[in-house]
């Protein structure tokens, strides 16, 4: 049995005695090591750690490494959601897209999550908030805060979980860190609504950027919040949780990227078509970059638009069949008539001004009228 100082109902402080009495596979710097923590309501009165995991007598791990992110309701219809802070200024301190279903916050600011579920589940539920990294690439690395801010004063003092990513407000919240996975999460209660409403609402703090090296290191995260009741997942929702300074702007462009370009007027888009001839054979004697055989689709507007830049796809297409020496006597041609034609044309512009000039300042008639009286 573990060694757990309780202070007040559910706030677990790390005990020096814990590393002393507990089995191999703690991590000592962790702020709360309950073994077993994830399979026990932290909400009822005693703390009971039915199976206690050791990694030496254990191959199997009790919580799967990689966490669900599955959105799921389950019988009691639980949902998570934001609303919008009154008024949306540059200065928001987060945000919500709806469109690209992803919150917005700053660092270390409070951010009000809402909860509710449709049915009354069981009592001596919780909710938990997990970070995970969204990439597989990633996913299997534990989200924590990066050491700079983790070990840094600033809002760190009194804290019982400096290295965790994602705190709560909520007077019972209990900082977890899974001694298998050494995920760390945040363990609150979950509770009914109050008269007349139908969410309750829990203030979340978000600790590091999310461009802290270190820590999220610009790879996207996600926080999963999962109902749960004797560690059985009851319900789960995930939301993408961006962690910047200037959340109102940064969702704007993500949005703005997500956006399909806007669609054209009626009239115009009748005639819309696709020039998507896909060009993937080059003939002998090809000009083109090595490498460059990427293909590209364009998409154009107007029948007599598209029809000139087939031509233009044609000849590009063709030239570059074209032997080099044929390419370099047609060039020569070109700028043979070229310069034939800017000559012409120089010659006829000296002609029309010169015809302008004489409009403008006839020429002084040789023998002037003379007035005679
Ligand atoms: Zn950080």
């Amino acid at each position: 049995m573990i060694k757990v100082e309780r202070t007040g109902f559910t706030t677990y402080r790390l005990n020096p005695l814990i590393a002393q009495t507990t089995t191999a596979g703690m991590s000592p710097d962790s702020q709360t090591n309950i073994i077993g923590s994830t399979a026990s309501s932290p909400y009822t009165d005693s703390i009971t750690s039915p199976q206690p995991y050791s990694p030496h007598g254990n191959i199997t791990s009790p919580v799967p490494t990689v966490p669900s992110n599955t959105n799921y309701a389950g019988d009691y219809g639980f949902e998570i959601s934001f609303t919008q802070p009154s008024k949306e200024t540059k200065s928001t301190t987060w945000t919500y897209s709806e469109l690209l279903k992803k919150l917005y916050v700053r660092m270390a600011t409070t951010c009000p999550v809402r909860f509710k579920t449709l049915r009354s589940p069981p009592q001596g539920c919780v909710i938990k908030a997990m970070p995970i990294f969204m990439k597989p690439e990633h996913v299997q690395e534990v989200v924590k805060r990066c050491p700079n801010h983790a070990t840094s004063k600033e809002h760190n003092e009194h804290h019982p979980a400096p290295t965790h990513l994602v705190r709560c407000e909520h007077k019972l919240a209990k900082y977890v860190e899974d001694s298998y996975t050494s995920r760390q999460s945040v363990i609150i209660p979950h509770e009914i609504p109050q008269a007349g409403s139908e969410w309750v609402t829990n203030l979340f703090q978000f600790m590091c950027l999310g461009s802290c090296v270190g820590g999220p290191n610009r790879r996207p995260i996600q926080i999963v919040f999962s109902l749960e009741k004797d560690s059985t997942v009851l319900g789960r929702r995930a939301v993408e949780v961006r962690i910047c300074a200037c959340p109102g702007r940064d969702r704007k462009a993500d949005e703005k990227t997500a956006m399909p370009p806007k669609p054209m007027n009626k009239k115009m888009t009748a005639h819309k078509m696709t020039l998507g001839t896909e060009i993937t054979s080059i003939g002998p004697g090809k000009k083109r970059k090595i490498g460059d055989d990427e293909v590209f689709t364009l998409t154009v507007r107007g029948r007599e638009n598209y029809e000139i830049l087939c031509k233009l796809r044609d000849s590009l297409e063709l030239s570059a069949m074209v032997p080099a020496t044929q390419v370099e006597t047609y060039k020569q041609h070109q700028v043979e008539i070229q310069r034939q034609w800017l000559a012409m044309l120089s010659n006829q512009q000296t002609k029309a001004k010169l015809m302008a000039k004489r409009k403008k300042h006839p020429k002084p008639n040789k023998y002037p009228k003379i007035h005679r009286s």
